[in-house]
């Protein structure tokens, strides 16, 4: 075990808050998290790992844990949505595996979840405390107090903010009350159905996108392939928060009723669906305030049309554990790099997902040249053009 190198709190056991622990205590810190749920229900739908995140799964020692639970798929399948015509098919499974030097993977978010809880419980460094919410905190001389629900003060080198989307923590750290979420008139509606309700023209083992005008479905194989996620990701005025709303099948079937055959099958084979509302957020200044800093979500949404959400969390965890551990109890100047370090990645990563998005939702002509496009341009140059993305390696900081 690496020495002894100080003391961080974590606020929030998602995705980014796990992996920022086992990333810490590899390199000798030891880390309280605390996580505001008594449990961790089974939440959640499919989780798209590039090669980026499962580099760094691979590397903090989670992959071990997942494996058996993830799919390769083999390629990415675009569709139109009505007509259910290719449109293009493009290389993932050994194509971008020996690309990049690590796997595309799907996976159930909760399995996931599960990989990175059991890696950090094997972890003598990591003590996860359940039931305790993180309100705020005040910088000290020599450290950071955060103080949690209840009005029990604990203390720390460095506070990480993994709160999640509707991070709590966000205000007190940018200092800025304009931090606001802005609704982009879109809700993704979630499911996951057993693998046999694929219609048996559609590949297996390859992830769908089905486009259509203000709409578009995606699904792929998770649970080692012996279940499919499903998401319909539609124009909707709803707002709301949270991850697990209920909303009847009648509806997600409304928004995808003018779709071929295939799809309209398999989404009526699904009955239990969860929506959430996609939110966008004005670049944040500053990430970090003395000994504290925003991570994953909390620090920047993410949205979903590139399926790089938990990844970006993945990759703030190394990159904040790289800073730290190499400044060496110089927490300060630490987070700031970290922060400069990812700024210009995530927003990089946030407007290329916004561009898809808007590309997704195309209608009319646009959305005739888009698919004349994706039929003439040659597979393997497309997904060399996302070689940034997926061939992200962790720098020194
Ligand atoms: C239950 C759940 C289900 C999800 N399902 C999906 C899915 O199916 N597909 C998908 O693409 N994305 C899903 N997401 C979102 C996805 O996990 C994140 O967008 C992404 O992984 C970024 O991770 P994060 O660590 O920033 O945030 P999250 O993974 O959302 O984790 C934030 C954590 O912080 C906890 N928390 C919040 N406030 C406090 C506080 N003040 N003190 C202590 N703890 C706090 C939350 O309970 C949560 O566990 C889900 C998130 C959650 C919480």
């Amino acid at each position: 075990m690496a020495a002894n190198r100080g003391s961080a709190l974590i606020a929030g056991a998602g995705i980014g808050g796990l992996a920022a622990a086992i990333a810490l205590a590899g390199r000798g810190i030891d880390v309280r998290v605390c996580e505001r749920r008594s449990e961790f229900p089974e939440e959640g739908a499919g989780i798209q790992i590039g090669p980026n995140g499962s580099r760094i799964l691979r590397d903090l020692g989670v992959a071990e844990f997942l494996e058996s639970k993830v799919a390769t798929p083999d390629a990415l399948s675009v569709r139109d949505g009505a007509t259910g015509r290719e449109l293009t098919r493009l290389p993932l499974g050994h194509w971008i595996a020996e690309r990049h030097g690590a796997p595309y993977w799907t996976a159930h978010r909760r399995d996931l979840h599960v990989a990175l809880r059991m890696r950090a419980e094997a972890e003598p460094r990591i003590t996860i405390v359940r039931g305790t919410e993180i309100v705020s905190f005040e910088n000290e001389h020599d450290g950071i107090r955060a103080i949690t629900g209840v009005g029990e003060t604990l203390d720390a080198q460095l506070l990480v903010a993994a709160d999640g989307l509707w991070s709590g923590l966000r205000e007190q750290i940018t200092g800025s009350p304009n931090a606001g979420l802005i609704p982009v008139g879109k809700t993704a509606f979630r499911s996951v159905v057993p693998a046999e309700h694929l219609p048996p023209e559609l590949v297996p083992n390859a992830v769908h996108i089905w486009l259509s005008a203000g709409t578009h479905v995606v699904h792929y194989p998770v649970n080692a392939g012996r279940d499919i996620a499903l998401v319909v990701i539609a124009n909707d005025a709803a707002r709301f928060e949270g991850w697990d709303s209920p909303i009847v099948a009648d509806i997600v079937k409304s928004k995808v009723s003018t779709f071929a055959e295939p799809l309209r099958m398999l989404v009526d084979s699904a009955a239990n669906w969860r929506k959430w509302s996609l939110y966008r957020m004005p670049e944040l200044a500053p990430w970090t305030s003395g000994r504290a800093a925003l991570l994953g979500d909390a620090a920047h949404p993410v949205l979903p049309f590139l399926a790089q959400g938990a990844v970006m969390a993945l990759e703030d965890a190394i990159t904040l554990a790289i800073a730290v551990a190499s400044r060496d109890g110089d927490v300060e100047p630490a987070l700031r790099e970290y922060e400069r370090a990812r700024r210009t990645r995530v927003a990089k990563v946030a407007e290329a997902s916004e561009r898809n998005g808007r590309i997704y939702h195309m209608k009319g002509p646009a959305a005739l040249a888009r698919n004349a496009v994706m039929k003439l341009t040659p597979p393997a140059r497309v997904m060399t053009g996302f070689d940034w993305l997926y061939g992200w390696k962790p720098g020194p900081c």
